[in-house]
């Protein structure tokens, strides 16, 4: 039986839909969109957005668009699209037959265009790039009215037909709303709607040579597509006006702007222009390198659409900016890998145990449990025999108070196995590293028992070394050494908080040999190590690469403790 758990009060967005569905504002109807810039792969911010849109259409029965706001084609590609279709369906959402770009309406807004100019709200100007920043002013003051301002509606009819026709230079002219150069707001002092650009688009090819700004594109797609929510994050809440301004000019269909706060994940980025610096300077491996916070990068560290949802919904939604611990990220992680992933014995850093009093021929089948969360998921074979490895750090010469493991003459249980005494260690005669142990074992404990009853206090995870699989492992931690790298130190960039240790790649480790036959993606636990995935990428039949993708270790819940504590 799931645990009821108790319904969360409504966010402040669910609280604008429900009061829009009493007074009948859009008939009753719930649409929202998703409107990401193929300009590089999503990351987990984009999926909080996600989970929003698609996930309020769900709950509300209403629908939710899958919008590509194509309009800089200098900076996009098919490849960005494709993934971000791949991410979107992987993540649990269906945009049915409503995938749409901002690209198909060119004709239509290059025609809304047309009509502002006509009503006098859009002139053609010739200042450059640089003297349209210097006469837009600044916050403290007004901006300086363009000498083209006030050109006839003939004119400017005559040579935005001419922009597009492409007989003027790239960045020569551009089309302009004409609002207010005196307004406190800068967004509002006469901003650019259209500029010249000869750069093929990927899906209108050379057709344009002209390309309108997002600003404009962006509401008039919420129009057009009949949403009735248009939700965004909290930088663009100082665009809203421009927003209503263009929807209003025209009289067209008139979709409401509510902004959230982004998400802000501490020790990673959030920016798809900083995640592609990584990428081409080769800090990383690639967009969908296990390190990475894109949805891909997730994917491929063995993250789940569930818990990705999970967090989604467990971060909520707030009107102002936070940061938000990857703690809590990991937690979610855990939390539903705990349920799922079956329970295996791997050695990360193999320590040659050989025990002197089992038959030298001899292999036993031994039987082990697949998930102690999970009854359903049965049990399998491990096979044991004469010599093991187990992890070096489960034994010490000189053990600590507190360390109840291995050690000289002392005893401990081998999982699922028998218990073992160790009663010699050998070591390297020059280095003086450790690098066997000789042990006896007690056959009247097999399974796990002592019938005399007695104790130990430690269990360890092994493998049979002439059975198990040698394989590569990938330790991911933490991308950024800093919480936040984005706040950096003069002279400094972001770059300069990468964690040298966030990749430590192990090999040979070795695990079970049933592992031989995990497939690209399956996701185990290690018993006692973490949670382990099989790469998708490098992993070849018979011989997977895993990559960690979580420890053991629920920092989450000692925040929380630590927290509580000063309450
Ligand atoms: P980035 O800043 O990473 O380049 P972006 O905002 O430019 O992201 P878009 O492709 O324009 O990326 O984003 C698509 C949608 O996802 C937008 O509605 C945007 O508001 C939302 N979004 C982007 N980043 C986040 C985030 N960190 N948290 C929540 N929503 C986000
Ligand atoms: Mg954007």
């Amino acid at each position: 039986m799931p645990e009821a758990k108790p319904k969360p009060s409504k966010d402040f967005i669910r609280a604008i839909i429900d009061e829009d569905l009493r007074t009948n504002k859009y008939e009753g109807r719930v649409h929202t969109r998703f409107p990401p810039e193929p300009n590089g792969y999503l990351h987990i911010g984009h999926a909080k957005s996600i989970c929003l849109n698609f996930g309020i259409a769900e709950e509300y029965g209403g629908l939710c668009n899958l919008r590509f706001d194509d309009t800089n084609p200098s900076k996009e590609d098919v490849e960005y699209v494709q993934s971000i279709m791949e991410d979107v369906r992987w993540l649990g959402y269906d945009w049915g037959d409503r995938l749409y770009y901002a690209s198909d309406y060119f004709e239509q807004l290059y025609q809304y265009a047309i009509e502002l100019i006509r009503k006098g709200k859009a002139y053609v100007c010739d200042l450059s790039p640089e003297e349209i920043r210097e006469y837009r002013g600044t916050l403290t003051q007004p901006g300086k009215e363009s000498p083209y301002r006030n050109r006839s509606v003939e004119e400017n009819l005559d040579l935005f037909q001419r922009m597009r026709a492409g007989e003027f230079p790239d960045g020569s002219r551009t089309l302009r709303a004409k609002i207010d150069m005196a307004s406190p707001n800068l967004n509002m002092r006469d901003p650019v709607i259209y500029r010249i650009l000869r750069v093929p688009h990927h899906r209108t090819g050379d057709k344009w040579c002209i390309y309108p700004m997002y600003d404009f594109t962006h509401c008039l797609s919420d129009s057009i597509e009949r949403i009735t929510h248009s939700l965004c994050t909290l930088e663009f809440e100082d665009h809203r006006p421009l927003y209503d301004w263009f929807l209003d000019q025209l009289g067209v269909y008139h979709p409401q702007q509510i902004e959230f706060a982004r998400l802000n994940l501490s020790h990673t980025v959030m920016s798809k222009r900083m995640l592609g610096q990584l990428v081409e300077e080769g800090h990383v491996r690639g967009w969908d390198d296990p390190r990475m916070p894109t949805i891909a990068g997730l994917r491929r560290r063995g993250y789940t659409p569930e818990a990705i949802r999970t967090f989604c919904e467990r971060i909520g939604l707030a009107k102002r900016d936070s940061m938000v611990d990857i703690a809590l990220l990991e937690h979610c992680v855990r939390e539903d890998l705990n349920k799922r992933a079956p329970r295996i014995m791997g050695v990360l850093h193999p320590l040659r145990v050989v025990i002197d009093n089992y038959p030298e021929d001899q292999v036993e089948e031994l039987e082990a449990i697949n998930n102690p969360e999970d009854p359903s998921m049965g049990t399998r074979k491990v096979p044991f025999s004469r010599v093991l490895y187990i992890e070096r750090d489960d034994f010490r010469e000189d053990p600590p108070k507190k360390f109840f493991r291995l050690a000289p003459g002392r005893e401990v249980r081998l999982r699922y196995a028998y218990f073992i005494t160790c009663v010699d260690v050998i070591k390297d005669e020059n280095t003086g590293e450790v690098v066997e142990l000789r042990c006896t074992y007690d056959p009247a404990t097999r399974g796990g028992d002592a019938p005399d009853g007695r104790k130990v206090r430690g269990t360890l995870h092994w493998v049979s070394a002439a059975h198990a699989l040698p394989v590569e492992v990938r330790l991911y931690d933490h991308l950024f050494l800093k919480p936040n790298p984005t706040d950096v130190k003069e002279g400094k960039t972001f770059k300069d908080y990468l964690n040298p240790e966030s990749l430590v790649v192990l090999n040979p480790c070795y695990v079970e040999p049933s592992l031989a036959e995990a497939k690209p993606g399956d996701i185990f636990q290690f018993e006692r190590v973490g949670y382990f995935c099989v790469d998708p990428v490098d992993s070849r039949p018979s011989a997977p690469v895993f990559n960690r993708t979580a420890t053991l270790r629920d920092t989450w819940a000692k925040i929380q403790k630590r927290e509580a504590k000063n309450q």
